[in-house]
C-alpha cells in the first residue's frame, strides 16, 4: 500500500505509469521523484530540492533543461508545417537542412542521412542496413554482428541483442541468435600485470580476430562500438584500441558502425568520438545531443558504399522499404538544426576543451578516496571505478547495497548520479562551467565520505 495521499501526483503516478528501468514493485512503495522545473543545468523537484544532474538526464541534456530559443523554434515550426512525412519522395526544408548539416559535420566522408526518432531506432535501422548491404553484395550469410561486453545500444529487440549486458536480456528470451560479444576494453580491471595499454589493446584485437575466425569471416557482417563505452560506465578506450580493432575488421571485410549516441556533438572534446579516436566507420548513429534532448530525433549517417547498395536494392525491390511515421519530423529536425547553430555560436568544442582539464583533474582527484580505485575520462565524460580494496580491486559485495547508498547520499547532497555496476558515470550538460564542475566534485566527495562512514 502506498503512503501517498490519494490524488497526489505520487499516488496517481503509481496508479498509472509503468516506469522504464525501475523496480516495478518497489516503485509502489517509493513512488516517483517528480521534477517540476529547471534552471540551466540544475533541476528542481516538487519538494523544492535542487539537483545537479551529473548525467545530464540520460547523457543527453547538453544545453541544460530549458531553452527559450529552442521553444520558439519548435513553436514556429508547428505553425509553419507541424507535420509532414518524408516517404515516397516527399520532403521538407528542415529535413533537408539537417541532413546537409550532418553530412558537413561528419567525421569521415558520408553519403546520406537517414532520420529517425531515437538512438535505439537509429541503431536498429543501421542493423537492417548492414544486412541489406550484404544481401546486395550477394552474401546474405554475412549476418553476424559483434559488439563489446558491457555496451548498451538501445532497447528494441535487435538493439538489446547488440547490447552486451546479460541483465538486460534476462526474462525476455534475448539476445537473438547471431549477436556475438567480444571483450570490454577495461584496462584497469582486465590488463595483465605489467601489460601496457597498447599491448592490452592488441590482445583484445587478437581475441576479436580469433572469434571472427572461429565463426567464419564469411558470416561476420559488422562490429558495433561507441567511442567511449557508456554502458560500461563511461569507459574510454585504452591507447591504440580502435586502430588495432579496425585493422582486424578491414582484414575480414567486416563493417564498422560507430554508435555516437552519447559521444556525438562534443562530448569527447571533439564534434565526434570518432575524431577523438581516429575511427573510420561505415555508418554512424547519433541522437541525444543532436537536439539537446529537447525533441526526439536521431540519425544514421551512411557512406557511399552502403548507399550504393541501397540504390541497387531499390532497383531490385522497387523501393527502400523502411521508414517511421515521425522520421525527419519537421518540428524535431528544426530544433536539431537550431541546436547545431547554438553549438557553433557558443563555440561548443572550445568551451568543452577549456572545461575538460578541470573536469578530469577534479574528478581524478577523487581517486585518493578509499572507495575509489580509478578514474578515466575524456572531454566531459568519465567514470569512477569503485572498489572495496584498492590493492586487489575487490568489489563490494552486493548485500552492502553500495549503489543504493551512493544514490541516496548523492541526492541528499543535491546530486543525481548515474551508477553503472561498479562505476559512476559522469556526463554533465555540455554547458557546465569550471566552477560548476568543482561544485560537482565537492558534492561527489561529500557523498563518498558519507557512504564510507556507513560501510567501513
Ligand atoms: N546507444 C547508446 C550508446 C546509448 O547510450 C543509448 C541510450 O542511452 C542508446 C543507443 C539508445 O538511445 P535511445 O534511448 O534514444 O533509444
Amino acid at each position: 500500500m502506498t503512503h501517498f495521499s490519494a490524488n497526489s501526483p505520487h499516488a496517481r503516478d503509481i496508479a498509472s505509469v509503468l516506469h522504464p528501468q525501475t523496480h516495478a514493485g518497489r516503485h509502489q512503495e517509493l513512488g516517483p521523484t517528480i521534477m517540476t522545473g529547471a534552471d540551466g543545468i540544475f533541476v528542481r523537484d516538487d519538494a523544492g530540492n535542487v539537483f545537479l544532474d551529473a548525467g545530464a538526464g540520460l547523457w543527453c541534456a547538453s544545453l541544460g533543461y530549458n531553452s527559450e530559443r529552442l521553444a520558439k523554434v519548435a513553436y514556429d515550426a508547428m505553425r509553419t508545417l507541424g507535420y509532414y512525412q518524408i516517404f515516397r519522395h516527399a520532403s521538407h526544408g528542415p529535413a533537408i537542412d539537417l541532413s546537409e548539416k550532418l553530412l558537413e559535420l561528419a567525421p569521415v566522408p558520408m553519403s546520406k542521412v537517414l532520420l529517425q526518432c531515437s538512438g535505439s531506432e537509429a541503431n536498429d535501422t543501421a542493423v537492417k542496413l548492414v544486412w541489406y548491404y550484404w544481401h546486395a553484395q550477394g552474401k546474405p550469410e554475412k549476418r553476424k554482428i559483434f559488439s563489446r561486453r558491457g555496451s548498451y545500444h538501445g532497447s528494441t529487440c535487435v538493439t538489446i541483442s547488440l547490447t552486451a549486458k546479460p541483465d538486460y536480456h534476462a526474462g525476455f528470451g534475448l539476445p537473438f541468435d547471431g549477436f556475438l560479444h567480444t571483450d570490454c576494453p577495461n584496462y584497469y580491471r582486465d590488463a595483465l600485470p605489467g601489460e601496457t595499454e597498447e599491448a592490452f589493446s592488441q590482445r583484445l584485437a587478437d581475441t576479436l580476430e580469433a572469434q571472427i575466425m572461429a565463426e567464419d569471416p564469411e558470416t561476420v557482417a559488422a562490429f558495433w562500438c561507441d567511442p567511449v563505452q557508456g554502458g560500461a560506465g563511461a569507459l574510454p578506450p585504452p591507447r591504440g584500441y580502435f586502430q588495432k580493432i579496425q585493422a582486424v575488421l578491414k582484414k575480414y571485410d567486416v563493417l564498422m558502425v560507430a554508435d555516437e549516441v552519447i559521444c556525438g556533438f562534443g562530448r569527447t572534446g571533439a564534434m565526434w568520438g570518432c575524431e577523438t579516436y581516429g575511427m573510420q566507420p561505415d555508418m554512424i548513429s547519433c541522437a541525444k545531443a543532436l537536439s539537446a534532448a529537447m525533441q526526439p530525433v536521431s540519425a544514421v549517417l551512411l557512406n557511399e558504399r552502403i548507399y550504393q547498395a541501397v540504390v541497387r536494392q531499390s532497383d531490385k525491390y522497387g523501393a527502400f522499404i523502411h521508414g517511421y511515421t515521425y522520421a525527419g519530423h519537421p518540428v524535431c529536425t528544426s530544433v536539431a538544426l537550431e541546436t547545431l547553430r547554438i553549438y557553433e555560436e557558443m563555440d561548443l568544442i572550445d568551451h568543452i576543451k577549456s572545461v575538460e582539464p578541470v573536469f578530469l583533474r577534479e574528478l581524478g582527484a577523487l581517486t585518493d578516496h578509499p572507495l575509489v580505485g580509478d578514474f578515466s575520462g575524456v572531454g566531459l565524460i568519465g567514470g569512477l571505478e569503485l572498489v572495496r580494496d584498492k590493492a586487489t580491486k575487490e568489489n563490494w559485495p552486493g548485500e552492502v547495497g553500495l549503489g543504493a547508498r551512493i544514490d541516496q547520499h548523492a541526492r541528499a547532497n543535491g546530486l543525481i548520479l548515474r551508477i553503472v555496476g561498479n562505476r559512476i558515470a559522469f556526463s554533465p550538460p555540455l554547458i557546465i562551467t569550471a566552477e560548476e564542475v568543482r561544485e560537482l566534485a565537492r558534492r561527489m566527495r561529500a557523498t563518498l565520505d558519507a557512504v564510507y562512514a556507513e560501510v567501513s
